[in-house]
């Protein structure tokens, strides 16, 4: 076979290949691409490059013509995300709105809000517990034993500010009670602030619910119309996620040095395996045990939803996609994704909650500061509730993270030392987000008898 006739049957197989696996060459390509580009697969001597070196390719010619390309493929990255942005806030509302018109019943309705409620605020805690056990135990703001703010460039702490740590209080649930609540709807959506959309829609979807007929049948296929019409899009967007992918991947594996994780490493160990107890033990049991599904079946039908939120670090972004997964892979009835999982991508965020508690403990280790139970109630609490009210956004966690020190009076500058990796571990905490929501759906649509979910 010549050459070109095996490369045109290389990409065939590609295209043909299921979606999930498409992402995941795109996630692997794109992360070798990126480090070309950026010229560092020489220095790192990966055996590929080393022979292609030997085989007299030169790598340092490559900078150069590598940031233009990286240019490109950051254009090319932001116009995917621009694409799913675009339909968030349309797929938001016309999906609970139709979701929740739908349920005529007070009682259906009423049952399912408990169940999601209760499901998002459970995980929540649990993932929660992990991340401070790991924390606690791990100790990675301390090195043998010593705090490491001097290793890090920190300054010591005022006593006077070590003593308004003492006296924290609970700030933070004001606030989420507020975004809640907009005044202006247009204004929150434009600021992304889907909590106030979200109140609107459940309220909205509850009204169109006690319409009289013929309103309320007509207003109900207007938005289950408009739903439907969204969703049509989404479809074409997904198709162009392993491009997509492809392409914010090498941007950010082109910009992520190895070097910035190891002063960090303890730290970022700490996260990735709480992360992965959450992930791969926690939701699995809970989808064994009370959804009684087999979770393996999860994985495989979660796998593209998984792999844009490692990519996009959005769960926003990745909404449309996990809708997608839970209906058409899962099974799960478009009632009960509708309602559990837009919801979900706002105030549903093990990860994050998770990541906020190692974070800011990280922080008050760093500082040699060694926090009792009441403060850590406290902390964790706040975690819990930011979590609820951070958007799905990119870097969201850091903006919780500074209430949380401003809560328990740590010095704001804490978040400078963990920036550095902020970045792929957002990758792995949304990933964590996103499973953890569509878990919530197979759970509530078990619970309410749904038949032939992951069959
Ligand atoms: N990027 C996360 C998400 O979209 C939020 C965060 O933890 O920063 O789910």
């Amino acid at each position: 076979m010549s050459k070109k006739a095996y490369h045109e049957t290389m990409i065939r197989k590609i295209l043909r290949l299921e979606l999930h696996w498409q992402i995941l060459i795109a996630i692997l390509f794109g992360w070798v691409v990126g480090k070309i580009l950026a010229g560092e697969v020489g220095t790192y001597g990966l055996m590929i490059f080393w022979s292609l070196e030997r085989a007299g390719i030169d790598f340092s010619y490559f900078p150069s013509l590598g940031a233009k390309l990286i240019g490109i493929f950051d254009f090319i990255g932001t116009l995917f995300l621009n694409a799913l942005r675009m339909i968030v806030i349309p797929l938001i509302v016309s999906s609970i709105i139709a979701g929740v018109g739908n349920i005529s019943s007070r009682k259906t309705l009423g049952r399912m809000g408990g169940y999601t409620f209760f499901y998002y605020m459970f995980t929540s805690f649990l993932a929660i517990l992990v991340g401070l056990v790991a924390v606690n135990i791990i100790s990675p703001g301390m090195m043998n034993g010593v705090k490491m703010s001097h290793l890090l460039g920190l300054e010591d702490l005022a006593p006077a500010q070590v003593k308004s740590i003492e006296s924290a209080d609970l700030t933070g649930m004001v606030d989420v009670l507020l975004k809640m609540l907009p005044p202006n709807i247009i204004g929150a959506a434009y600021e992304g602030q889907f909590l106030g959309i979200i109140t609107f829609s459940l309220l909205f979807g509850y009204g169109l619910g006690r319409l009289k007929s013929p309103y309320r049948k007509s207003l109900l296929s207007f938005w289950q119309g408009s739903y439907d019409i969204i969703m049509n899009i989404t479809h074409i967007i997904i198709a162009f996620a392993p491009i997509g992918v492809f392409a914010l991947i090498v941007k950010i594996s082109a910009t992520t040095g190895y070097e910035v994780i190891k002063p960090l490493i303890f730290f970022f160990l700490t996260v990735v395996l709480a992360l992965a107890v959450h992930f791969f033990v926690t939701l699995p049991l809970i989808l064994k045990f009370i959804a009684r599904v087999n979770p393996i079946k999860h994985y495989v039908a979660m796998a593209p939803a998984v792999m844009t939120a490692f990519s996009t670090s959005s769960s926003s972004a990745a909404l449309p996609v996990t809708i997608e997964c839970v209906e058409e892979k899962a099974g799960v009835s478009n009632s009960v994704t509708s309602f559990v999982l837009p919801l979900g991508a706002t105030i549903n965020m093990d990860g994050t909650a998770l990541y906020e508690c190692v974070a800011a403990m990280f922080i008050a280790q760093v500082y040699g500061l060694e926090l009792g139970f009441a403060q850590q109630f406290i902390i964790a609490f706040t975690a819990l509730v930011t979590s609820i009210g951070v958007a799905g956004v990119p870097s969201a966690s850091l903006v919780a993270i500074a209430v949380i020190l401003g809560t328990v009076g740590l010095p704001l500058e804490g978040i400078g030392i963990i920036l550095a990796v902020d970045r792929v571990l957002d990758m792995m905490r949304t990933s964590v987000n996103i499973f953890g929501d569509s878990c919530g759906a197979v759970v509530v649509a078990k619970l309410q008898g749904e038949k032939g979910i992951l069959v």
